[in-house]
């Protein structure tokens, strides 16, 4: 019994929809395969399938064999041909990508340092200084002579191995269910599980092993094999799962020869972590909050490893390549993630260099927090709104404990980058109805989605572009993909029952974006109150950040709530310099007087049509320029969390001096 479709499943047959296929393949008796360009592999494992690499609108053909095969057969088409299957999941992220699930923050990463003879130099990628204890963490690689087993060691081997797979299992279940496990960290730790019980991996094992390949070597070369195949694949989503095979492999191998990861567990107060890399398994577990600094062998300034250490507040050292060696015997590690400097075993000066820096930056936090609670007004009674920017929902408590006054940015992309598939309306309410409600009566502005070419998410084709910056992103591409948009400005219609919800739209160009933006909102409302479903009313804004919408920002006025600058974008475009490129990074700066032309512009046309007038780009949160911008009419300051205390005493003192 055999049927041929066209596959209509938006995000093609990636992780999570390829683990609910799986499911349900499993659930039929008979054989099934699933056979693309005349390549045929087993529907009933979800690492088979994903390597298949399905996208929509390719044919695939269902075939079966087996007492319920006809059963089977439909309900697989009727799957994939349900173009809503991928969107209508839940939302418990078991089917994630390991390393896709690490929590995300979008702050331009800062610069790259030059690499140098002279001392360790590496990438610069979490500022901060800090000097500490080192701490190294170089597991062993697992080697194996490989032994042929004797037929009647075949058995004992098999049993072996299945007890290893159910113990790596149970160390993961018994992580799950660790309440203290973050969101983004169960993503992890739930799709690295569901690895290790896949039936490629254990399949493949166990028939090497009855071939007479002991447990270890077979569960090495199988994962090897593996992840060598995700990693040769045209898929970036794809790619990041080599290193999930490559972590299990490793914790069955540990399980098989009854030892123990060497944990970072007990990393020491304000250690050092010194590794060549740090994989998806280990950050999952890894005590933050402990680790003083991060030095990697690996990773760039944009890497997982950098983006939490940022997140976090960790300073970090990456790409230190295998240079990461020679720290391997120091005893303390001075770390400068301000310049990429590294210094091994720092003499008494250079150390106590190092600690007063870490006192002075600590005095400065601790001195700030007067201002936490501080309304910053100016003399004339304007309250100047210094709001945070972010990413997620786990950043919330850091926002209100700098406090901040409501969000000014909310990034809505790290949602559908975090996922490996489109998040649900439902998700999406939910999350943006959390941050409403836990800033009211303070606004949340909430950004829709913002995404291109450069970061690419699972579940939307992008064209190959030769200057995604100046491509197929933020309101361009959400106004060609109106089936993911309306269900974005649904979800936002929804969540702002929950509190005070602004929305605004990224990279506009042209009047006709807000306008045609206008009507698709106007749309889901009549589809929400037809369907009896709860809405608010929400302010909808635009972000000035391309010189298009400064010399237009006079008519955008008219059409917009409110204006948000972003000056990260609106700088590399006034400028044509690269954000990202660091050679061009001297032009890349804000305070540029064409930049700062282009900001009072934007500022002259809010204000003459009275509409707010704010600031989300990483300037907002500078103290010298923090002056000449309210001078020009701006209210809102929005920036990351940890700037908040201090733009808030700017503002304070500038009150003050009238
Ligand atoms: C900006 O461009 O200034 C901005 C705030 O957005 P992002 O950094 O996310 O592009
Ligand atoms: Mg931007």
């Amino acid at each position: 019994m055999e049927r041929s479709t066209i596959v209509r499943v938006h995000e093609g047959l990636h992780a999570r929809p390829a683990t609910r296929f799986v499911k349900l393949a499993k659930s039929f008796e008979c054989e099934i395969d699933i056979i693309k360009d005349g390549k045929a592999v087993s529907a009933k494992s979800s690492v088979k399938l994903m390597l298949l690499g399905v996208k929509e609108g390719q044919e695939v053909t269902v075939r079966a064999n087996g007492a319920d095969a006809i059963e089977a057969v439909e309900a697989l088409i009727a799957y994939l041909e349900n173009p809503r299957a991928g969107l209508e999941d839940d939302d418990t992220p078991n089917a994630d990508s390991a390393v896709a699930a690490v929590p995300q923050s979008a702050a331009p990463p800062p610069q790259a340092a030059p690499t140098s003879d002279a001392g360790l130099v590496g990438i610069a990628a979490s500022e901060g200084v800090h000097v500490g204890p080192a701490f190294a963490h170089f597991p062993p690689e697992i080697r194996s002579d490989r032994r042929t087993l004797a037929a009647h060691e075949i058995e004992p081997e098999l049993t072996k191995f299945q007890a290893a797979i159910a113990a790596v299992r149970t160390r993961m279940d018994k992580a799950l269910a660790d309440e203290t496990l973050a969101g983004g960290d169960r993503g992890i730790v739930a799709a690295l599980r569901d690895i290790a019980g896949d039936d490629t991996l254990v399949g493949d094992t166990v028939a090497m092993i009855r071939e007479g390949t002991d447990a270890v070597a077979a569960t090495i070369a199988v994962s090897s094999r593996l992840a060598e195949e995700f990693g040769a694949v045209e898929d970036p989503y794809l790619n990041a799962r080599a290193d999930d095979m490559q972590a299990v492999g490793r914790q069955i191998c540990l399980a098989l020869l009854g030892q123990d990861d060497v944990s970072l567990e007990q990393i020491p107060q304000g250690a050092v972590l010194i590794a060549d890399d740090i994989g998806a398994w280990d950050l999952a577990r890894a005590p933050l909050k402990r680790i003083g600094a991060i030095v990697c062998g690996h990773g760039g300034a944009t890497s997982h490893i950098a983006i939490i250490a940022r997140s976090h507040g960790i300073p970090a050292v990456l790409g230190l390549g295998e240079r990461v060696a020679e720290l391997r015997s120091a005893k303390v590690v001075a770390v400068n993630g301000n310049s990429g400097a590294i210094i091994a075993d720092p003499d008494a000066g250079a150390r106590a260099d190092y600690e007063k820096r870490m006192g002075e930056a600590k005095a400065e936090r601790d001195a700030l927090t007067i201002f936490r609670d501080a309304v910053p007004k100016l003399a004339n009674g304007t309250v100047i709104e210094v709001a945070a920017n972010l990413g997620s929902l786990e950043e919330i408590e850091a926002a209100k404990e700098a406090g901040a006054m409501g969000v000014g940015l909310f990034r809505t992309e790290l949602l559908f980058m975090r996922h490996m598939h489109l998040p649900s309306e439902d998700m999406q309410a939910e999350t943006y109805g959390a941050l409403a409600k836990a800033f009211a009566p303070y606004p949340v502005i909430v950004r829709t989605l913002d995404i291109g070419g450069d970061k690419p998410i699972a579940g939307i084709e992008f064209p190959e572009e030769e200057n995604p910056f100046l491509g197929w992103r933020g309101i361009r591409m959400c106004l060609d993909r109106p089936d993911i948009f309306k269900q974005q400005l649904r979800a936002l219609l929804r969540a702002a029952v929950h509190g005070n919800v602004k929305v605004m739209l990224p990279m506009v160009s042209d009047l006709d974006e807000v306008r045609r933006t206008r009507v698709l909102i106007e749309e889901c409302k009549a589809e929400l109150k037809q369907q009896g479903i709860a809405f608010g009313e929400f302010a909808l804004g635009v972000m000035i950040e391309t010189p298009a919408a400064v010399l237009i920002a006079p008519a955008l006025a008219r059409e917009a709530a409110f204006f948000s600058i972003g000056t990260n974008d609106l700088t590399q475009y006034v400028m044509s310099a690269d954000r990202l490129n660091p050679t061009v990074a001297k032009l890349n700066d804000v305070a540029n007087p064409a930049v700062m032309a282009a900001i009072e512009m934007t500022a002259k046309a809010g204000v003459e049509a009275g509409i707010m007038v704010g600031m989300c780009g990483e300037a907002a949160g500078r103290p010298d320029l923090i002056p000449a911008f309210i001078r020009m009419g701006l209210t809102e300051l929005s920036m990351s969390p940890a700037s908040v205390p201090r733009a808030k005493k700017v503002v304070v003192e500038l009150g003050k001096a009238g």
